[in-house]
């Protein structure tokens, strides 16, 4: 887990202002008339004084001004005048305003975080009972009104007066070229492309904490799962949140005998949730059962009761596509921005070109790769011979390409109980760790000064820094007998992370390119410290084989999961195709597109056609189109760790080093500095197939 700059970045992205206002008619971010002509006459004005040398970048900055400027901003003498004293012509003037702007918002984003910090410390970190406050004070975001507040006292006008606003297709066609310095600028406008009222956010918040609701209640009780013979198929246990658990329980049960009954079951519970025929009383509810390929529900015998009495009746109504109707809500919510963001005027437009920097069609085209190799429907053989049957559409879940630990996990912790009692020690142990990674003892000690130890409640996070001068924190869990393997072995993750957050703050050349391009490329230095955990206890690494076994798993989980970030997108596309839709049509047209998708790419390499699988999952609902990024997510890790797999012993930490302090250029120019390559499904492919050839068990 990484809440590295992306919290900073958020700050200045800013959403989300509390005001109680109500939503506006969707208003049009072109200027009044009367700041129109005011900008006329501020071009003139403005060429007067500076001349023609200046009048692309005036007018520009100019035009860029009057499209972010609002009534309350000022009549027309305010625009002209702010115009007139806040342009700086090229040279020394530019200069200098460049240098306060990235001064300034370093300090406000970087003193943001730390207030963050302090005000979530009593909430996040392990120092004794929680108080009812704490979570109040966590909730806090000193920087959410930022943006906002930086529009109000003109400093963003003097940003987007003077420094480009470029789109992504600008970047890519003319990026190559730029100077460092010209990123930056690109950047620093950038922070500013979207002045979205605080309603609309607000609007968008509430929409999708809703979703997010809907989705955290969402769990199915598999005790009272029955199949045909009216027999239980899962003893008492926990209850499976949608989809997470339900998945996971289907990959648990790949080592259990009788599993495939279970996992049928589990799978025919996923389509009626994706189709809503599912009775909306055995929702969250231990008191019915339900067989769900017959649709019976009754009420649960007493003896099979979790908790309670067992009820007299049952109602049968199918849940009224209210998965479907909270999917729109986060829809109509973000569309209600489309026009204060003039340069990616679709939430589509703005997940694809805004945050992940990479074309809707070219993320589309890396997804089809994946989808289309033939390297599976080899490891889809594979399955099936280890398996013995042929596939069923929930083998797009299978589980049993996980490597088997050397040790019992009571030996590592013994080991890593040992080593570290408290978390100082393991703060004490940073530069021998990072040493063993491959760092110079005198990076290693640079790097160790500036991550802070902290107890963590929780698994552990890494939190970084977004100011010089501030440290980053690896929040990791100790319990009272001292740090377990498991513990251990999150807490080497967050290093990864803290490293990259740490070189890519102090060592980037400009504060304004500070980062990576997204959490899937800190996401990839993360594991590649991760996988080395075992080495860090003076054991032997990972074997071979177990590296073969993890690029098929890396092949198979990708290729599930292509899919699924492919029916994300193109439902997105039907919704603002059908901005009015109702929930059923939603419905009807999500089944309609997961039944093409998997009849197009599933069913020719696992059998069965016409599955629904693919819509379970809940990121659908809740996540406004984040599902692409697991995907991309795995492209880009296997395509960093084969590159630093390939790295001779002791080069790991400069070439770490190397590559962050590179700066948020985007996923392509970022990964050419890296490996010499744009991103890539080439070594995700090319990985699982040296594995397959490399395979006993692939028949030749
Ligand atoms: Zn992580």
């Amino acid at each position: 887990m990484v809440r590295a700059m992306f919290a900073a970045i958020a700050l200045l992205l800013a959403l989300a202002a509390p005001a109680a206002a109500p939503v506006p008619p969707q208003a049009p971010a072109e200027p009044p008339p009367p700041v129109r002509a005011a900008a006329a006459r501020t071009v003139t004005a403005l060429l007067q004084r500076h001349g023609e040398a200046e009048r692309a970048r005036i007018e520009r900055g100019v035009r860029q001004v009057a499209g972010a400027w609002r009534p309350a901003d000022g009549d027309a003498a305010a625009f002209e005048a702010l115009c007139t004293a806040q342009f700086a012509p090229a040279g020394p003037a530019l200069d200098a305003l460049f240098i306060r702007l990235e001064a300034a918002l370093e300090q406000l984003a970087g003193h943001a975080v730390e207030v963050n910090r302090e005000l979530s410390r009593w909430a996040v970190l392990d120092l004794g009972p929680l108080q009812p406050v704490d979570p109040l004070l966590s909730a806090f975001d000193a920087g959410a009104h930022t943006v906002d507040d930086l529009f109000a006292g003109q400093v963003a006008f003097a940003a987007l007066l003077n420094f480009p606003l470029t789109t992504l297709e600008e970047r890519l066609a003319a990026g190559d070229g730029w100077t460092r310095r010209q990123w930056a600028e690109a950047r620093l406008a950038g922070r500013f492309a979207q002045r979205v009222p605080a309603a609309v956010n607000q609007r968008i918040a509430a929409a999708t904490s809703r979703a997010e609701l809907y989705v955290a209640g969402y769990n199915v009780y598999p005790h009272h799962l029955l199949d045909a013979q009216g027999q239980r198929l899962f003893g008492k246990g926990p209850r499976l949140l949608s989809h997470w658990n339900l998945r996971d329980e289907i990959k648990a049960q790949y080592a259990q005998p009788g599993g495939l009954a279970r996992q049928r079951a589990l799978q025919q519970v996923m389509s009626r949730i994706v189709d809503q025929t599912i009775p909306a009383a055995v929702v969250d509810d231990p008191g019915v059962d339900w067989n769900p390929w017959s649709n019976a529900v009754q009420p649960a015998p007493a003896a099979e009761l979790e908790r309670g009495q067992p009820r007299a009746t049952v109602d049968a109504a199918r849940e009224p596509d209210t998965r479907y109707a909270r999917w729109l809500d986060t829809f109509r919510a973000v569309k209600a921005a489309d026009p204060y963001v003039p340069s990616a005027p679709t939430w589509v437009a703005r997940r694809f070109e805004v945050d992940r920097e990479l074309p809707e069609a070219r993320v589309v085209a890396l997804l089809e790769e994946v989808l289309g190799a033939p390297e599976v429907r080899q490891v889809a053989a594979l399955i099936q011979r280890r398996l013995g049957r042929p596939l069923e559409p929930f083998d797009i879940w299978y589980d049993g390409f996980r490597p088997r630990s050397r040790y019992t996990e009571a030996e590592l912790d013994a080991r890593t109980r040992a080593r570290y009692p408290t978390p100082a020690a393991f703060e004490a142990d940073l530069p021998r760790l990072l040493g063993a990674l491959g760092f110079t003892p005198e990076k290693a000690a640079w790097l160790a000064a500036r991550i802070t130890v902290d107890p963590a409640r929780g698994a552990g996070h890494a939190l970084g820094a977004a100011r010089r001068g501030d440290q980053a924190h690896l929040r990791t869990r100790v319990g009272a007998g001292g740090m377990d393997y498991k513990g251990f072995n999150i807490a080497v993750h967050e290093l990864g992370h803290n490293v990259e957050q740490t070189f890519s703050l102090h060592e980037v050349d400009s504060t304004l390119l500070q980062g990576v391009p997204n959490t899937a490329f800190t996401e990839a230095v993360a594991f590649v410290f991760q996988a080395r955990d075992l080495e860090l206890l003076g054991l032997p690494p990972a074997d071979a084989e177990a590296r073969r076994l993890l690029a098929l798993n890396d092949l198979w989980m990708t290729w599930e999961i292509a899919g699924v970030a492919l029916l994300d997108l193109e439902a997105w596309r039907w919704m603002y195709r059908h901005p009015a839709a109702t929930p059923a049509e939603l419905r009807q047209a999500v089944l309609r597109i997961s039944r093409e998708l998997w009849n197009r790419w599933y069913a020719p390499v696992l059998g069965p056609r016409d599955a629904t699988l693919l819509a379970v999952y809940s990121h659908l609902v809740s996540s406004l189109l984040y599902l692409p990024d697991y995907p991309l997510g795995h492209l880009i890790g296997v395509q960093l760790e084969r590159h630093f797999a390939a790295l001779p012993p002791g080069a790991l930490g400069a070439e770490v080093e190397r590559v962050t302090r590179f700066g948020n250029l985007g996923p392509d120019p970022w990964m050419r500095n890296a490996v010499g390559q744009p991103v890539s499904a080439r070594p995700l492919l090319e990985a699982a197939a040296a594995a397959l050839a490399a395979s006993p068990e692939v028949s030749r």
